[in-house]
């Protein structure tokens, strides 16, 4: 188990779901509460049970189906009702009932809401809070008492939100975490309010959402005015705006401020994390996400890339290595010769001795990019013109023609129709397919010509397909066509007036940088030169 000195306390299961069009299964909240064990947090809050009846069965099944090397179980609930004695609450039975070593209850802090939302009195809520800590404490439970709306509750009336605290803390509560529910409020407001309270000697924990942009902030903030327990989402996921993105709290603690909140190599795993979670909640991950996106540690401009050449820490705020992520050049028309090189040696390919050919390729890169071409999301393409560049060959086959035709019977049904002639290995072949597309039709023709020569392409499969009308420098198709292989992903590009021949150049393109990858040689066995 973590040290419970400093608490990183995770609530993608419960307030991260809430995020518009997020939907978790029993099944995917197992599985990221997995996740989040690995990464090393403290405690992982599972939601609600009793009141959702998913929350009740994902509590039910983590009993025999989740191990936890690091994390504690916290369930989430409410305070008793008005009126009534906690052990006569079924709510609140329900989380003693849940069996998780911690039970977080939320609680009223904001006077207004107690007087308006919850219709009681402030001493009611007083003795709501008290009663079901004690409650709850008496069956061995730990209690978090999450206290909502407490910054702008603190705002209206600060001698009531601290009697919130004060009261938790009496009755029992390991910690009491100021919610800044409606995710409003700056760093220095947070700073000032958790000192404040911190005054009344209470253990503090910070809950912020991301309304104002300040979600990691103001948590940074709260931690520097004495909390010692941080509540977040992984990948920011939640309501409205999120809430503060848990990844981005736990670098900034561990790698700007000095505390050992995870262990080293967890924090590696941080980027792997962050995809795998945003696989499993079938949200496309956020490439500008600080620390963990793919492009947090992207350069474009050629003369960040040259001064990173001589010490990439000149344009880095951290090695990316320690979270997990990689350094990536981007080639584009602003990239010079120094990105060339610097792409060249993250796909592996060392140009540093071949300055005409660095030259060449900053060149035909410059050239093709005015022509409508992008590079950005094709590594493949920029692979195989750099190869190209060096001398290597990968002429698999060599196209002779493709056709393709598009018809519309009676029925209003469209297919598509190819057929492409090609040579590969010394034997020359014509094959055709069909598809509910000419695109898929032409890939369906092209995999039927080189399925004998090259029988690895069975495991090729495109991903997505982008096409882009350019408007200058004359009207032209882009096409970025991405491929996977197993757990490899790649993409290409291609450019034409017509659509159906930019994606042919792009699926062109594909099929060779598969057989690339697969280390295939390019001629008949006489050729020298490794494919790999
Ligand atoms: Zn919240």
């Amino acid at each position: 188990m973590s040290d419970d000195r400093f608490h990183i306390y995770d609530t993608t299961l419960r307030d991260g779901a809430q995020q518009q069009g997020l939907s978790l299964t029993v099944a995917d909240k197992l599985a990221i509460a997995r996740h989040l064990d690995t990464l090393g947090v403290g405690f992982i809050e599972g939601g609600w049970p009793g009141a959702i009846p998913k929350d009740t069965e994902f509590f039910k099944r983590a009993r025999t189906e989740l191990t936890l090397n690091n994390a504690q179980l916290a369930a989430f609930g409410s305070t008793r009702r008005p009126g009534l004695h906690a052990a006569e609450d079924p709510q609140v039975i329900m989380l003693r009932d849940s069996l998780a070593p911690v039970v977080t209850l939320v609680a009223k802090s904001h006077h207004r809401h107690v007087e308006k939302a919850l219709k009681t009195t402030l001493r009611e809520n007083l003795a709501m809070i008290a009663d079901t800590i004690g409650f709850l404490r008496a069956g061995g439970q730990r209690v978090f008492l999450d206290a909502e709306h407490y910054f702008d509750g603190y705002l209206s009336d600060p001698h009531y939100a601290i009697e919130v605290v004060r009261t938790a803390m009496a009755a029992g509560a390991d910690l009491v975490a100021l919610c800044d529910t409606n995710g409003g409020m700056l760093p220095d407001q947070i700073a000032e309010i958790v000192s404040a309270a911190i005054a009344s000697g209470a253990r503090l924990g910070v809950h912020c959402h991301d309304d104002s942009a300040c979600g990691v902030a103001n948590t940074l903030a709260a931690v520097d005015a004495g909390a010692t327990h941080v509540q977040g989402t992984a990948n920011g996921y939640g309501e409205r705006a999120g809430n503060a993105n848990l990844f981005s709290v736990v670098a900034g603690l561990q790698l700007k401020k000095g505390f050992q909140v995870v262990s080293g190599d967890r924090l590696g795993e941080m980027s792997r994390i962050s995809r795998e979670i945003s696989r499993i909640v079938n949200v496309p991950p956020d490439s500008h996400q600080p620390y963990v996106g793919a492009s947090a540690f992207a350069h474009k401009a050629g003369l960040h890339a040259s001064a990173v050449k001589v010490d990439p820490m000149l344009y880095q705020h951290i090695d990316p290595l320690l979270v997990g992520n990689d350094m990536k050049m981007i080639i584009s028309e602003m990239a010079g010769r120094a990105s060339v090189e610097l792409k060249g040696r993250e796909l592996g390919i060392d140009v540093t001795r071949d300055r005409a050919v660095i030259g060449r390729v900053a060149e035909q890169v410059k050239d093709m990019e005015a022509r409508g071409y992008n590079f950005e999301s094709a590594d493949a393409s920029f692979e195989l013109l750099l190869r190209t560049a060096l001398g290597e060959q990968h002429e698999y086959f060599t196209v002779s023609s493709w056709r393709v035709t598009v018809e519309r019977d009676a029925n209003g049904a469209v297919t598509s129709q190819a057929s492409v002639k090609l040579t590969a290995q010394g034997s020359t072949t014509v094959a055709a397919g069909g598809g509910d597309s000419p695109v898929r039709a032409l890939d369906n023709a092209l995999r039927a010509a080189l399925e004998e020569t090259y029988p690895e392409l069975a495991g090729l499969t495109r991903t997505e397909y982008r096409a882009r009308v350019l408007e200058a420098p004359s009207a032209v198709t882009r096409v970025v066509l991405e491929c996977a292989d197993g757990d490899r992903v790649w993409s290409t590009v291609g450019v034409n007036q017509d659509v159906i021949t930019a994606s042919w150049e792009a699926l062109e393109q594909a099929v060779t940088y598969c057989l690339l990858r697969a280390g295939r040689s390019a001629a008949p066995a006489a050729c020298l030169v490794p494919a790999g």
